[in-house]
Order: C-alpha cells, then sequence, then structure tokens
C-alpha cells in the first residue's frame, strides 16, 4: 500500500497553495528520506509560489526550503547519515560536488545545483527527500522549530555579512529587519560590528533595537540615507539588504561610506538603479550574495547552539499556509513564522493535540 502524506502544493503560479494528500516519496540510490519536525516560511517561498523569478520552478511543487527532521529511511549508498540522525534540508539541495564553484567551497552558485521547495520538493509536507551530502547536521539541544530560520534566513545573513568584509567596531546598515534581518542583527552584533537597522515597520526596528542594534532608521521617515549618514559619520562600512522591495536597494548603495560593500541578499522581482558616478567615485563595491557553503552553515548553527543567535518564532500548523503567505506579503509577520509539524505527529499517533490558534514562542526574554 502507499502511503501518504499531507503537503501544501503550488498547482498555478499567483493561487493559494493547495492542501492535499500526496504520496510519500521513497528515497533512491544516494538519498535520505526526512520526516517534517519544522519548517520556516521565507519569503522566497512567496517568490516562488507568485512565479516572480526568471527562472522559474516546475510546478506543480511543495515549496519549503527551511525544512528540519528526522532521518526515516535511507537509500543505497548512504553513509554520512544514519535514520534517527536530525537535519536540516536547506535551500541548496544539492550540487555536482566537481564544477569550479563547488571545488572552492561556493556550492550554492554551482550551475548544476538543485533547490529544495523549487527546482525540487521542499518542507512543507509531512516527508521529503533529501541529498545527505548537503543537509545541515543539527546541534544538540537545539530545538527543531528554533533551528528552521537559521538554515535559510540565518545561514544568508551571516554569509552576507561575512561578505561586507568589516573588522569590528565598524558600522553594518541591515536593511529589512524581518525574517532575515532580526537575525542579521543579532549575527552581527555577535560579530562585533555597530549595528543600524532600516526597516519601514516601527514593530521591526522595535524589535531589531531590542536584539541589540545601536540606532535605528525608518525609511519612510524622511531622508534615510541623511539619517543613517549622521549616525555613522559618513556611511556605514557595510550594508546587508535583506529588504524584499526595490526602493531599499539604491538607498543602501547611498548608505554606504567611501571603499565600504554593500551586500544584495533581498530579492524582489525587477531591476532597480545605480547610482553609478558615486558608487565609481566613491570606490563602493556592490556583492551579491546566495545563501552560503555547508561550512558556513554550520558556522551559523554554532553561533545559535552557543547561545548568542536565537530566532524570534511564531509556530503555525501546516494547514495556514495561506494565512501566513498573506502576513507575510503584507508585512504582518514580526519575524519569521514555522510551520509545526509536531501536533501532526501527535495527532496520527493518536495522542491529544491542545493548539487552538497562534501560538507564540519568541525567542529572548
Ligand atoms: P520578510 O518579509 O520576513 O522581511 C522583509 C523585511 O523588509 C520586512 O521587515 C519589511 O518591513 C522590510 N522592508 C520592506 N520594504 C522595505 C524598505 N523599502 N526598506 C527597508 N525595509 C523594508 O522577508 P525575508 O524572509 O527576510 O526575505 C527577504 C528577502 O530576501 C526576500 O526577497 C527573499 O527572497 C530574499 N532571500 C534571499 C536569499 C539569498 O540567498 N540571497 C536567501 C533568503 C531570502
Ligand atoms: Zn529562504
Ligand atoms: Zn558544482
Amino acid at each position: 500500500m502507499t502511503q501518504t502524506m499531507q503537503a501544501a502544493v503550488c498547482q498555478q503560479f499567483g493561487t493559494p497553495l493547495v492542501l492535499k494528500e500526496i504520496e510519500v516519496p521513497s528515497p533512491g540510490r544516494g538519498q535520505i528520506l526526512v520526516k517534517t519536525e519544522a519548517c520556516g516560511v521565507c519569503h522566497t517561498d512567496l517568490h516562488a509560489a507568485a512565479g516572480d523569478w526568471p527562472l522559474k520552478p516546475d510546478i506543480p511543487f511543495v515549496p519549503g526550503h527551511e525544512a528540519i527532521g528526522i532521518v526515516a529511511a535511507v537509500g543505497a549508498d548512504v553513509r554520512t547519515v544514519k535514520e534517527g540522525d536530525r537535519v536540516g534540508v536547506p535551500w541548496l539541495h544539492s550540487a555536482c560536488g566537481h564544477c569550479e564553484y563547488c571545488l572552492t567551497a561556493w556550492e550554492p552558485i554551482c550551475p548544476s545545483a538543485v533547490f529544495s521547495g523549487y527546482t525540487v520538493n521542499g518542507g512543507f509536507a509531512e516527508y521529503l527527500l533529501a541529498d545527505p551530502n548537503y543537509v545541515a547536521h543539527i546541534p544538540k539541544g537545539l530545538e527543531p522549530t528554533d533551528a528552521a530560520p537559521l538554515i535559510c534566513a540565518g545561514i544568508t545573513t551571516y554569509k552576507g555579512i561575512k561578505q561586507a568584509e568589516l573588522l569590528s567596531g565598524q558600522w553594518i546598515v541591515i536593511s529589512g529587519c524581518g525574517g532575515l534581518g532580526h537575525l542579521g542583527v543579532q549575527y552581527a552584533k555577535a560579530m562585533g560590528l555597530l549595528v543600524c537597522g532600516v526597516d519601514i515597520d516601527p514593530g521591526k526596528l522595535a524589535n531589531a533595537k531590542r536584539l541589540g542594534a545601536d540606532a535605528v532608521v525608518n525609511a519612510r521617515d524622511g531622508d534615510a540615507v541623511t539619517a543613517v549618514k549622521k549616525i555613522t559619520e559618513g556611511g556605514a562600512n557595510g550594508v546587508l539588504i535583506t529588504a524584499p522591495s526595490l526602493p531599499a536597494f539604491k538607498q543602501g548603495i547611498e548608505m554606504t561610506r567611501k571603499r565600504g560593500t554593500c551586500v544584495l541578499v533581498g530579492l524582489p522581482p525587477g531591476d532597480f538603479p545605480v547610482p553609478l558616478f558615486d558608487v565609481v567615485a566613491n570606490c563602493v563595491t556592490i556583492r551579491g550574495s546566495f545563501v552560503g557553503n555547508r561550512e558556513d552553515m554550520a558556522e551559523s548553527l554554532a553561533f545559535a547552539a552557543a547561545g548568542k543567535v536565537k530566532a524570534d518564532i511564531e509556530l503555525e500548523p501546516l494547514a495556514d499556509i495561506n494565512s501566513v503567505f498573506e502576513r507575510l506579503e503584507h508585512g504582518k509577520v514580526a519575524a519569521r513564522v514555522v510551520l509545526d509539524f509536531a501536533p501532526v505527529s501527535a495527532a496520527a499517533t493518536g495522542q491529544s493535540v491542545g493548539t487552538s490558534g497562534r501560538r507564540l514562542a519568541t525567542g529572548r526574554a
């Protein structure tokens, strides 16, 4: 008998996900089957389901690339993980391992890279397949719901900050203090930087302050570039743009100090104007950054295991994914929503499930 599972499926771009029973996949040679415990909801999942980007997923597909779970079965020739291990299935599902990018630890830009919840089914389902060579290994003591946002939002901001090549004591602007940015603020503080949070939402800015930002600027109030230049006495040495909004990009470049680096990670569809004269005459570096490699993954998780970084999470059931998408699209998610599969598993085993409505699990006191 074929086993089935609950999954949220994108059947058509720009329409709500459809909750349905689909077949549990079985792991082929070199693959593992992971039983999902938790999966974060990233703004990228919205872009994926909307078909926002030039390279589109094949529909139907199951989104989700912040899945944490337990290895339930292993295919032939799997040696690096075993049944019962807790792993994360990140955006970088697998890569070739042999190209010039893989050989230099730039596997996220491998031309043969496969992406979870995009080019293969992801974590908005009770089970998913993974490549054991590319899963995240979740440190003991880290709850699956806490680990979930780290395997995309965490690694991406951590790597992005590294890409700004800053020295401790220098200024970084984190533009967009939502799912990615609220972790970016914490990584930047843990890395010894001075942090200026920029957002258009007072709640996100208050959160950034609570998480350690030295200053915050509301990009909707007056001239944000001038405000940042005043705070940082001439511009931030590094700027990390996570905002999924084009106006933030030109602004971020203008907030960058002479000889500074502006790192782009937000991915709103479209192009933005580059103030060419300023970039050239100020010797500014503009750098794209795309998640991180496996070593970045281990390092970004280690910050959390050491208690230096903690995601602010709100738990929701898979069944509520469309209302989560709606809130995320309209900026109504405080930091990160994590789909919690524990109640589903408890119900499946006949245990009582005491959840109704939204459960709050804010990270810090
Ligand atoms: P989110 O919705 O949780 O957070 C976005 C934040 O940006 C919100 O706080 C919002 O208020 C703020 N914002 C909106 N407009 C702004 C503006 N003009 N100026 C400043 N702040 C503004 O989204 P998220 O999950 O953090 O994802 C953010 C973006 O990063 C998405 O485009 C996503 O696809 C992209 N992303 C990229 C990578 C990568 O590897 N490069 C990885 C993950 C996500
Ligand atoms: Zn993501
Ligand atoms: Zn490769």
